[in-house]
């Protein structure tokens, strides 16, 4: 990608002002006797753009990304403000009260903006639509919803900020949980979402390498998720986002330190128990299984889940940790993605910081006998024992309405 991971360009326009390009008059100052014949350019002779050698776009002044939205990490690249023709989104155009062109800076945004575009209007392309593109600093997102019931997502073009914000937020406690860095990851994760079930089908073909009308992932060092909001399904909007949460998690995970995904190599809890664990914290309950077949969901109840494994370690009906750590994702029944998730929400929550060398041991597939010696200090039936007990002193037994 144009950017290394973890760099900001900054919102739009606003870096890029206080740009003066020193490399367009260095050269001209010498005594090289090859230069060519023109007159050095004077220091502060153009009271237009301040020897910057370009100026605001106005075309675009009424019409571009205004988005600012509450997200710390803007938005790099927009396809709104891309499609100006004349600025290509990057706020600033050459000055023509002189003849300096524009800087460096803008140059290269300029370049960087083009190439951006160029790559986003090719899934257009695959898809057959013109969708609405953004890219921040850790996301790449392409959004054809005409719009959600959320604040600022009454047009495609904010409901691709928000959810792109809502990415960022998510980013932002994975990185914590984890105890990871930019650098840890190996590519940012692209996330797509479509209004059409059409769109999803051409879409997971072609970007996650699977035939999916409803949601679909490619994982590990270049992640990619497409997700139709079929509204059959996800009835409410935050259900849109609750779904987003979830497999994006799955996608972070088998990015992070070395772009492999645990779920296919018998670490199915970890992947599904930490996707599950944002649906509860951000949601308040779990809606979401891949790969379960819809009337085993049903038998299963949805819904809060520290009620029932809590009464299940009160019955002594509990699933033990060495029972669910040797499965795929695809292998895990309803009921052990309720006890992953618990094992994942202990981890996290009763030994803070610790969850990161967790999931590296799992992707490095080290005995988890080793790894819970190593990380934790513990034997195995220690961490049965204080999981166990960590539950009745944690779960509420009363079931909480959302
Ligand atoms: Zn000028
Ligand atoms: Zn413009
Ligand atoms: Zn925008
Ligand atoms: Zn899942």
């Amino acid at each position: 990608m144009i950017f290394p991971l973890g760099s900001t360009i900054g919102a739009w326009g606003c870096s890029i002002a206080l740009w003066i390009a020193p490399t367009l008059w260095s050269p001209l100052q010498g005594d090289a006797p090859s230069l060519p014949a023109t007159a050095p350019i004077e220091l502060g002779e153009c009271a237009r753009c301040g020897d910057s050698g370009d100026v605001e776009c106005t075309a675009c002044a009424k019409t571009t990304c205004t988005w600012t939205g509450e997200g710390k990490t803007p938005a790099v690249f927009c396809s709104q403000a891309a499609d100006c023709k004349q600025c290509l989104g990057t706020r600033r155009v050459a000055c023509k009260s002189c003849e300096r062109g524009p800087s460096v800076a803008t140059q290269k945004l300029r370049t960087d903006t083009e190439a951006w575009l160029a790559k986003m209007r090719k899934i257009d392309e695959v898809v057959g639509v013109k969708a609405v593109h953004g890219e921040s600093a850790h996301f790449r997102i392409t959004w054809n919803i005409k719009q959600v019931d959320a604040k600022g997502g009454s047009t495609p073009h904010g409901g691709m900020h928000v959810y792109l914000d809502r990415l960022e937020a998510l980013y932002a406690d994975f990185l914590v949980d984890l105890s990871a860095v930019d650098k840890d990851f190996c590519d940012k994760t692209h996330v797509m979402l479509w209004q059409s079930e059409k769109d999803q089908k051409r879409a997971s073909i072609a970007f996650t390498g699977q035939d999916s009308s409803t949601e679909s992932k490619l994982m590990g060092k270049s992640p990619v998720v497409s997700i139709f909001y079929d509204k059959s399904h996800l009835h409410e909007e935050f259900e849109l986002h609750q779904a987003m949460v979830h497999q994006t998690a799955h996608c972070l995970l088998s990015n992070v330190f070395d772009g492999i995904w645990p779920g296919n190599i018998k670490g199915g809890w970890i992947d599904c128990g930490l996707a599950h664990a944002y649906e509860v914290r951000y949601f308040g309950s779990v809606r979401h299984y891949c790969y379960v077949e819809a009337d085993t969901m049903q038998a299963f109840q949805f819904g809060r889940w520290e009620q029932a494994v809590l009464s299940g370690v009160q019955s002594g009906k509990d699933l033990r940790f060495l029972g669910i750590t040797g499965r795929n994702t695809t292998e895990l029944s309803p009921e052990e993605h309720m006890y992953a998730w618990s094992y994942c929400d202990y981890l996290m929550r009763a030994h803070p910081g610790k969850f990161g060398a967790i999931a590296k041991g799992v992707k490095a597939r080290e005995s988890y006998a080793e790894l819970l010696k190593r990380v934790l200090g513990v034997t195995l039936g220690e961490f049965q024992d204080a999981w166990a007990k960590w539950v009745k002193d944690t779960y509420s037994p009363k079931k909480k309405p959302r």
